[in-house]
């Protein structure tokens, strides 16, 4: 170990020989996981998975149809270690989410560009039936004789980062994976993972596996308040306290106490209430007056023998970021339905738009972020350091129809270090690596606009975790080497018309997958929840 020059050994285990990996994630040596005993492993298992049971850190167990009041949870899936995360790269990504806020609000207020971009005559909506769908209820809304009656937008972000160190190099950096814009989820399940991270090592100190564990590098996390904060302040510019926030959830949604944790600190911290809805109960529930554009919703319930209108100030999307959340033309028009009104949607369907992969790809073409940040037009520009530090975080990218034939040609020939990235959210749609050649086979020509090609992040080798599936059994742990991936919490309130940004940083989470997994997703079952040491 030559901790000088900043390099270090990791020690894999395979079978019984440690084999050497180097790596410079941090100037110490680091073994990750550290070494313990199956009989201290038995008891962090244990301990991990009562902890979870006992603090929300759960799901809805698997059913067809979840009963209308449940039973029952399963622990969510989980790692019994922190994984390490560079102390430089934790701060920079929390430090870039005000600019990642700000940028975000300014694009999803950028009308033609969202045209150019991601609309039904000139960009992605042409081609994706999806994007085009929700571009259309925009437009419709936007031609209307009453135009968009509410102009503030609230945005509920997540900007996923990996840690990039390409082989041979010995300076990590932060790359981004992508933006979210819509039901960014598992900012409170994250804040309980890191608690029982902290309580994992205020009752064991990890017997003493690693100097690593300790208090100071357990980075604190209070993503759910920080995310009740954002729906607060949309409340209260609505101006009406005795209204609700609208919660858009999925029909048989397991991950429910990640958006009930937000509606308890909601009621006990800003005495707001909330209701929660699926999109064919706002079917029968939802009506827009058409003189006040004021939205109320009359509950549907046997329990309920004279429901009563409740007006809403906010409308909190968990649903509606995939077409599977929109079977019919009639869901669209729900969507539609509840942009029409004056209540504050988060987000805003242009502002569903600006999370596309494909305005992701467009913000490295030149010039572009100039636009949005630098712009004599706006409230306040930005300095040249601050578009360095955006830029920093970019991955190569470009699109499959760039320069006529040549996306597709350069896809082919860099397969091996690509991913695929349609408009999709939610995990499972990517194509990778060797998939990429006969999947461009396949793709008529029309479609190729909608897709990205986008540059591999290089994990750092060597690094392991015990997971813990949900309700994982006696399958108890598995040990396995692991990617993990930080997302950074923020909100924004924007669209007013002294053109400013209210926004802030609001917490943090990491999910880890195992190595040879491609995708992430929590809800998708290939990743776990973690938090972080840092290194
Ligand atoms: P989604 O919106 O479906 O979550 P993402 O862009 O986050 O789409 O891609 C899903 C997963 O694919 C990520 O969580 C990550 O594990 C992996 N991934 C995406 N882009 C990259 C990349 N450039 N390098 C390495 N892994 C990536
Ligand atoms: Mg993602
Ligand atoms: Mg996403």
């Amino acid at each position: 170990v030559n901790t000088s020059r900043g390099v270090f050994t990791l020690f894999v285990k395979s079978g019984n020989l440690p084999t050497p990996v180097t790596g410079t994630m941090s100037r110490q040596s680091l073994q990750w996981p550290p070494e313990i005993s199956e009989s201290e492993l038995d008891t962090l298992t244990l301990l991990a998975t009562t902890y979870a049971l006992s603090h929300g850190l759960v799901y809805l167990p698997v059913a067809k149809v979840q009963p209308p009041a449940p039973t029952s949870t399963i622990h969510a899936p989980l790692s019994l270690f922190p994984s390490p995360i560079p102390r430089k790269q934790f701060e920079k990504a929390k430090n870039l989410q005000s600019l990642y806020n700000v940028l975000y609000a300014r694009i999803a207020t950028d009308v033609d560009f969202l045209d150019r971009v991601m609309g039904e005559e000139q960009g992605v909506g042409q081609v994706d039936e999806f994007t085009g769908q929700l571009w259309r209820q925009w437009k419709r809304l936007r031609d209307r004789e009453a135009g968009i009656v509410q102009p503030l937008h609230l945005g509920m972000f997540r900007s996923d980062y990996m840690v990039h160190l390409p082989e041979g190099s010995d300076s990590p950096s932060l790359k981004q994976v992508e933006f979210n814009t819509i039901s960014s989820s598992f900012g409170t399940l994250s804040q309980q993972s890191a608690q029982m991270h902290g309580y994992l090592h205020a009752s064991t100190g990890y017997f003493g596996s690693s100097s690593h564990l300790t208090q100071e590098n357990f980075p604190p996390n209070t993503t759910a308040s920080g995310l009740a904060e954002g729906l607060a302040a949309a409340h209260k510019a609505y101006g009406v306290p005795t209204a609700k926030i609208l919660f858009v959830v999925q029909p048989n949604e397991r991950n429910v106490f990640d958006q009930r944790f937000l509606e308890y600190d909601l009621l006990e911290k800003h005495s707001i209430h909330v209701i929660r809805q699926t999109f064919d109960d706002l079917a029968k529930s939802a009506h827009v007056d058409p003189q006040t554009h004021v939205l109320k919703i009359t509950p549907q319930s046997k329990q309920i023998a004279e429901p009563v209108a409740v007006e809403i100030s906010t409308v909190y999307f968990r649903a509606g970021y995939t077409p599977n959340d929109y079977p019919t033309p009639a869901h669209y028009d729900i969507r539609g339905l509840l942009e029409s009104s004056r209540a504050i949607q988060c987000p805003s369907i242009p502002l569903q738009l600006a999370g596309g992969k494909k305005v992701q790809e467009e913000l490295t073409q030149p010039g572009v972020l100039e636009q949005f940040m630098q712009n004599p037009k706006l409230a306040t520009t930005h300095s040249r350091e601050d578009l360095e530090a955006i830029r920093s975080t970019w991955m190569e990218m470009w699109s499959l129809d760039s320069d006529g034939e040549n996306g597709v040609d350069r896809a082919r020939e860099h397969a091996d270090n690509l991913v695929l990235k349609p408009q999709r959210e939610g995990g499972g749609n990517n194509v990778y690596k060797d998939a990429i050649p006969p999947f461009l086979d396949s793709l008529p020509e029309k479609e190729r606009s909608a897709w990205i090609a986008m540059r591999l992040i290089a994990t750092p080798k060597g690094l392991g975790n015990y997971l813990v599936r949900a309700g994982a059994g006696t399958e108890g742990a598995v040990k396995t080497n692991v990617i993990s991936e930080l997302g950074i919490f923020g909100w924004a309130l924007f669209g007013g018309e002294d053109g400013k940004v209210k926004e802030k940083e609001a917490g943090w989470l990491v999910r880890t997958k195992g190595e040879d997994s491609n995708e992430g997703g929590v809800a998708a079952g290939f990743s776990v929840l973690d938090s972080i040491v840092l290194v």
